[in-house]
């Protein structure tokens, strides 16, 4: 069993996050909260293929109300895993969410305000906000006290409060003071049961500001469980490497109480990955140090299986398929050995040895890992959002067209997104962004301001390109 650091337990549902429990995968459906059919029915796939917690957005009061119909036809069906609402903007709506489901995300970055655009706050303004603050959470924590639900106080570099920003930059240090600002009005409220995330789609700053709070709650003397994850990661391969470095590495030096890996693909295929990397840091964490460490791996398996193989044709094929399945797990365990490494400081030399990968699968894997560290840009770099119930167009498509599109473009992110209310702040550091606004229009940014809107679908990729051909913001 994979070992993660014990911290205070928090219960949700029928699960415990933290003590010394099993770290916990969760995913989140992105259906129209609204649509108890398909919401629940994804919620029964997720669940299905290991999914222990689902998370269900709640933009509004009538999806948190939704939330009760959702939970009782998956209890009459026989799924009794935890549920997650997922607020943000509307504290109304958490405090209906929180008597229904076992655990609500509220996002300290807009909980409580709205960012405005100001850049400077007096101490008496930093104190008036701080104290509206827990005039917000106090009635939250008094109907999650009453109904024995957790909170997870999910900080994202994306949606930072100006205000936290204007003291300390948009940096690490500013996500842990947020969440340890949380946290402390948590505590005078007297309630601990909480769950703590920072998060970011880049992955040096989430793992920098996840062990760096973890040390602050360390030296402060009380551990919350933290939600590991990487934001904004996007699909395919590259999606994977990048869930597989930033979440890995923290749970192989055992920093890490739930995981949820966000693909913008069927969240059920979330499940398997999550799956992957809580194995393959079990697997790192049992290694010695010295071979956990090194620079070269041997993967050979494929020398043994073509051997076996020449027993006869259905044999071939079904060693082909648990050679798929090696190589899969062999990236997954690559990225987050190396990735490990590269986020403490090591930045070359690394060496795939053995048969299982062909030579140019060797180059694409080291190169992958190398572009997802952050390291080395050999191509664009795409962010995505996972998508969720506010997502009004069709973004698994639309990122497949826009990565096919623009694919050559090293030292470039871009960015797309599920909507116009949280989509801008959290691609902020995109170079250029694309969001789907609802009937057939788009909205294009560059560094994070709105450039073009409503531009109908058909026209979006045209408009997008005639912006890159500017070369602004590259
Ligand atoms: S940015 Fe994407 S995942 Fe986040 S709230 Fe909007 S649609 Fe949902």
């Amino acid at each position: 069993m994979i070992y993660a650091a014990a911290t205070h337990p928090v219960r949700v549902g029928n699960l415990v996050i933290g003590g010394n429990h099993p770290v916990v995968i969760q995913s989140m459906t992105n259906t129209d909260t609204l649509d108890t059919t398909a919401t629940v029915a994804q919620c029964q796939r997720l669940f299905d293929a290991g999914c222990q917690m689902v998370r269900i957005t709640a933009p509004g009061l009538k999806e948190a109300r939704n939330l009760e119909d959702i939970k009782n036809q998956l209890q009459q069906k026989g799924y009794t895993g935890p549920l997650v609402a997922d607020i943000h903007f509307l504290p109304e709506a958490a405090l209906i969410a929180a008597s229904v489901v076992e655990k609500i995300r509220i996002n300290p970055g807009n909980y409580c305000d709205r960012n405005r655009g100001k850049t400077e706050f007096s101490q008496a303004e930093q104190a008036a906000e701080r104290e509206r603050i827990a005039e917000r959470l106090s009635p939250l924590v008094e109907v999650c006290r009453q109904h024995g639900t957790a909170i997870r106080v999910g900080v994202n570099q994306g949606s930072l409060s100006e205000r936290l920003v204007s003291l300390y930059g948009n940096t690490p240090r500013a996500m842990v003071e947020s969440a340890l600002e949380f946290i402390g009005i948590f505590e005078k409220l007297r309630f601990d049961q909480l769950v703590i995330s920072m998060k970011s789609s880049r992955v040096q700053l989430m793992d920098q500001a996840t062990r760096m709070l973890w040390d602050r709650m360390r030296q402060n003397g009380k551990t919350y469980p933290l939600h590991i994850g990487v934001t904004e990661a996007g699909d395919g391969e590259d999606a994977r490497i990048i869930s597989a470095i930033g979440i890995g590495s923290l749970l192989t030096d055992g920093i890490g109480h739930t995981i949820r890996v966000s693909l913008t693909e069927a969240p059920e295929n979330e499940v398997p990955v999550a799956q992957s990397i809580v194995k393959a840091a079990e697997y790192l964490q049992q290694m010695p140090e010295t071979e956990r460490d090194a620079l070269a791996i041997r993967y050979d398996a494929q020398e043994k299986t073509l051997a076996e193989a020449k027993d006869g044709a259905e044999q071939d094929e079904t060693r082909g398929a648990d050679i798929a399945k090696e190589k899969v797990f062999a990236r997954i365990l690559t990225a987050v050995r190396w990735g490990r490494l590269m986020l403490r400081g090591q930045k070359e030399g690394f060496r795939i040895e053995g048969v299982l990968f062909s030579e140019d699968e060797k180059k694409q894997l080291i190169d992958d890992i190398f572009h997802a560290a952050g390291l080395r840009s050999h191509k664009t770099r795409f962010i995505a959002c996972p998508s969720c119930g506010r997502t009004k167009y069709d973004i698994q498509s639309v990122l497949a067209q826009v990565k096919a599109r623009f694919p050559d473009y090293p030292n470039l992110t871009l960015a797309v997104m599920g909507c116009i209310v949280n989509g801008p702040g959290e691609m902020a550091d995109a170079d250029y962004g694309y969001i789907g606004c609802g009937n057939g229009q788009v909205n294009l940014y560059r560094k994070g301001k709105l450039v073009k809107s409503h531009i109908p679908e058909d026209k979006a990729l045209d408009e997008l390109e005639a912006l890159l051909s500017l070369g602004e913001g590259s």
